[in-house]
């Protein structure tokens, strides 16, 4: 292996904490055969967190934590926390992965415990897309060209030198339909900074949107079926960094699901309907498109609308305003 497959890696990690997908992780139940308690999976976590920075002494790490409606940087590896507490009872814990250990479990606990759980009322969503923009801004920071006045700088780290920064997403929660535009957003922006997205969908089925998101960027996604063996995943899978990859055999996806979610009822749809003029997704044809105002003869409505049951299986429609030429949405698998 050369040196360049060996360069320093940065890795941001992702965490889904919403406690009620937790909670049913955690259960035993006939469809949920491996429980996994938010517990046992941060140990797990954390020795992946510790091998990644026991990899390479240059490698940086950040973790960002997703909770109902709030999303926060629990550690980052540029900045380390200096007021942290040492859970180490033994004194032989190596100080730098003590430092992510202590602090990661120690701010998820402050935050879980913050959170206020209303009787009766449904807890609101994970903000995990918060969670992925503000790493990708901290991506974004890290490989800006050097600038003198920058703390992070200041610490010994120097921007710009970073290949492959990439991000992985451990989530737990089913598909946010209203999180479709703002996960797409996200895409392009890691296909921009080059950053790779993995997936790692620890509970529940297959998420539409994320597995898009490690596609388009090039990462691997996994829905995790052994449970039991997640340390295993993560070590095998998402610890060589994208360019070692090529050399191993990681899991790839035999199969993604295209599917997008239409604009107006941010419902995923088998069949969109595509705006000719800007794009956007609608699950049924409009007169006028909400998002551009663009207009569209009636002539095209009602053919579209008469193709509409004979579409299925088939691609999408286009919504043509008279000249204008269209595209079809990628409405099948
Ligand atoms: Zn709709
Ligand atoms: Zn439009």
């Amino acid at each position: 292996m050369d040196v360049e497959e060996t360069k320093a890696s940065h890795l941001s990690v992702v965490l889904d904490l919403s406690p009620a997908h937790w909670e049913l992780s955690a259960r035993d139940q006939p469809h949920n055969t491996h429980p996994l308690s938010l517990a046992s999976f941060l140990s797990q976590l954390l020795a992946f967190l510790n091998a990644h920075i026991a990899c390479r002494d240059e490698n940086t790490l950040a973790v960002f934590g997703a909770f109902p409606k709030k999303s926060v940087m629990l550690y980052s590896s540029t900045e380390p926390p200096t007021n942290w507490v040492s859970s180490d009872t033994t004194g032989n814990a190596y100080p730098p992965f003590n430092a992510v250990d202590s602090t990661v479990v120690q701010r998820i606990s402050a935050e879980l415990e913050r959170l206020e759980s209303p009787e009766g009322e449904e807890v609101p969503p994970s903000a995990l897309v918060g969670a992925l923009t503000k790493a990708l801004c901290y991506v974004n920071r890290i490989s800006l060209p050097p600038n003198p006045n920058s703390k992070a700088q200041a610490n010994g780290f120097h921007p710009g030198v970073l290949p492959d920064p990439r991000i992985l997403i451990l989530s737990v929660s089913p598909d946010l339909s209203t999180s479709y535009i703002p996960i797409m957003n996200s895409i392009f922006s890691a296909q921009k900074l080059k950053a790779t997205i993995d997936v790692c969908q620890v509970y529940g089925h297959n998420s539409v949107f994320l597995q898009q998101a490690a596609h388009l960027t090039g990462g691997s996604y996994i829905l995790l079926e052994r449970r039991d063996a997640l340390l295993q995943y993560l070590m095998m899978s998402f610890l060589p960094p994208p360019s070692i990859r090529k050399t191993l055999s990681v899991p790839t996806q035999d199969q993604v699901d295209f599917r997008a979610a239409c604009f107006c009822h941010k419902k995923i749809v088998d069949i969109g309907f595509v705006c000719s003029v800007c794009l956007s997704i609608y699950c049924t044809p409009l007169p006028v498109c909400t998002t551009c105002r663009t207009k569209f003869p009636m002539k095209t409505l009602t053919r579209l609308k008469a193709a509409q049951p004979l579409l299925l299986g088939v691609a999408g429609g286009v919504m043509t305003n008279g000249g204008n030429k269209g595209t079809t949405t990628n409405g099948g698998r």
